[in-house]
């Protein structure tokens, strides 16, 4: 499938209308807009197309390949652009992750808690902050932790000096009939609830709920979603995934 890049205003149009759209749920369940990141998944999308999101207001980007970031994030140095990542680390590219991003939303393993740590502190790097994903369907094919792993890995968390748990991530099957996802949002709610109680976010923190994509990301909001991690509405298909 190919599809041509859009054109500059179309990006401010589209970001524009994400905008609007995130503002008008956050309204309606009375919540502040602000209250929602909007994360602007890039992947697979060139530098330019970037630049243009961050001409048009967008500060917070989402990336899930280390190789393609390392090829962007230097590009875009000195825009104020934040980097997330929200794909699988494989822990021979760690190293690397450190390096660039600004916050992690798929730690998916205790050994990689453990990884990062040591890296942050050989890089010198004093705070990485990060979020668990929790594989609530229990998909074999995709990454994250049970929801019965939780526990042991808010406790590694608060081991660490350098990581800080800023919340949970997830990522839930695909349904072609949204609603049918508000059920895996609500369940991610409950448990960063839960950890919210056991004080798991540390200074205090309310803890971060990552979820909702271009189909859904209404849905996310209407069920407590602090983070939105959009692509396709405001970048167009992607061409490889
Ligand atoms: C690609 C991706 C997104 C964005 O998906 P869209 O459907 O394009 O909005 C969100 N989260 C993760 C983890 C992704 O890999």
């Amino acid at each position: 499938m190919t599809i041509t890049a859009p054109d500059t205003g179309t990006i401010r149009a589209r970001l524009e209308e994400v905008r609007q759209r995130i503002a008008a749920c956050a309204e309606r369940k009375g919540r502040a807009p602000e209250d929602i990141t909007l994360i602007a998944v890039s992947k697979t999308h060139p530098v330019e197309m970037v630049r243009e999101a961050v001409a048009a207001g967008a500060r917070d980007f989402g990336e899930n390949r280390v190789q393609e970031a390392e090829e962007k994030i230097p590009a875009l140095q000195g825009t104020g652009a934040r980097w997330h990542l929200i794909g699988h680390l494989q822990s021979n590219k760690a190293r690397r992750a450190v390096r660039l991003f600004d916050v992690i939303h798929s730690i998916d393993s205790l050994s990689l808690v453990e990884r990062l740590e040591r890296l942050c502190v050989e890089k010198a790097r004093e705070r990485l902050p990060v979020l668990v994903q929790v594989d609530l369907a229990g998909e074999a094919t995709k990454a994250g932790a049970a929801e019965t792993e939780l526990p042991a890995f808010v406790e590694k968390l608060k081991t660490c000096e350098r990581l800080q748990l800023v919340g949970l991530m997830t990522l839930p099957p695909f349904f072609a009939e949204v609603e049918r996802v508000r059920p895996y949002f609500r369940r991610l709610r409950e448990l960063r609830d839960e950890l919210q109680r056991h004080d798991a976010f540390g200074d205090g923190g309310m803890g971060e709920l990552s979820m909702g994509m271009s189909h859904d990301y209404e849905v996310a909001i209407a069920e407590g979603a602090t983070m939105v991690r959009v692509g396709t509405s405001i970048f167009g298909t992607r061409n490889k995934v």
